[in-house]
């Protein structure tokens, strides 16, 4: 049997990190779909496609070559054959992301890719649509949440180790509006799935959240086998 697990969730509630480690412990297949989504903002940004006019890159689309690879180091990102992993985790490239992913012509344009991985089964897939779209009839699907503040902090820590100098301020900033438009947009809006099962982490640690989400994905699974 192929497991297919969706996880979505709010920027910064930790569901990379949660389906990260849930991939290593059931054997599966992580695949980040924020990563596309950054991928195609750094490339209307290297076109100089404005923030705020962000459905411009739509006619670039075309040429916008994009895939996913696995390496030691887990999921890379490719564009027009650069490795672009490391360069779209900036604070700039979330804003980015979030802005070119209520473009419906981008979503279309990523849903082949996440389709085609959904379709090989033994997956593990974060993001916001997860549940709704690209895996409607996945095995388990987890909403992961935590408050603005929790997941603020949680982001600036990461930033911080990384050496950018945002303030809590601007990252909280950044989340409540990334929020905002991602719930917002008319296509494929941030919101759980009908069936969807929610884990709020706001006051639970890495392993607790692990341990959590784990008895209800092992509940879940026994279920349909039996
Ligand atoms: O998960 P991550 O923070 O890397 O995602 C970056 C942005 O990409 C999100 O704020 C959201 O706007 C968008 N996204 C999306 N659908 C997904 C994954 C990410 O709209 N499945």
């Amino acid at each position: 049997m192929k497991i297919r697990i969706a996880i979505d969730g709010p920027s910064g509630s930790g569901k990379s990190t949660l389906a990260k480690s849930l991939a290593k412990t059931l054997g599966l297949v992580y695949v980040d779909t924020g990563a596309l989504y950054r991928t195609v903002g750094l490339y209307a940004k290297r076109n100089g496609v404005p923030l705020n006019e962000a459905s411009k890159v739509t006619r670039l689309l075309p040429e916008a070559q994009i895939s996913i690879c696995y390496t030691e180091a887990g999921q890379r990102v490719i564009l027009c054959g650069e490795d672009v992993s490391d360069l779209i985790r900036t604070p700039e490239m979330s804003m980015y992301a979030s802005a070119v992913s209520a473009v419906p012509a981008v979503r279309s344009f990523l849903l082949e890719i996440q389709k085609r991985m959904a379709a090989e089964g033994n997956v593990i897939m974060d993001g916001r649509d997860i549940g709704t779209v690209i895996m409607p009839d996945a095995d388990v699907k987890l909403f992961v949440e935590a408050s603005p503040r929790a997941r603020a902090r949680r982001r600036h820590a990461e930033l911080m180790e990384k050496g950018d100098t945002s303030s809590f301020e601007e990252v909280l900033e950044d989340i409540i509006k990334r929020d905002a438009n991602d719930k917002n947009r008319a296509v494929a809006p941030a919101i759980p799935a009908d069936d969807a099962i929610f884990v709020d982490n706001s006051d639970m640690s890495l392993e607790e959240t692990h341990d959590h989400a784990l008895n209800i994905i092992r509940a879940k699974l026994n279920r349909s086998l039996c």
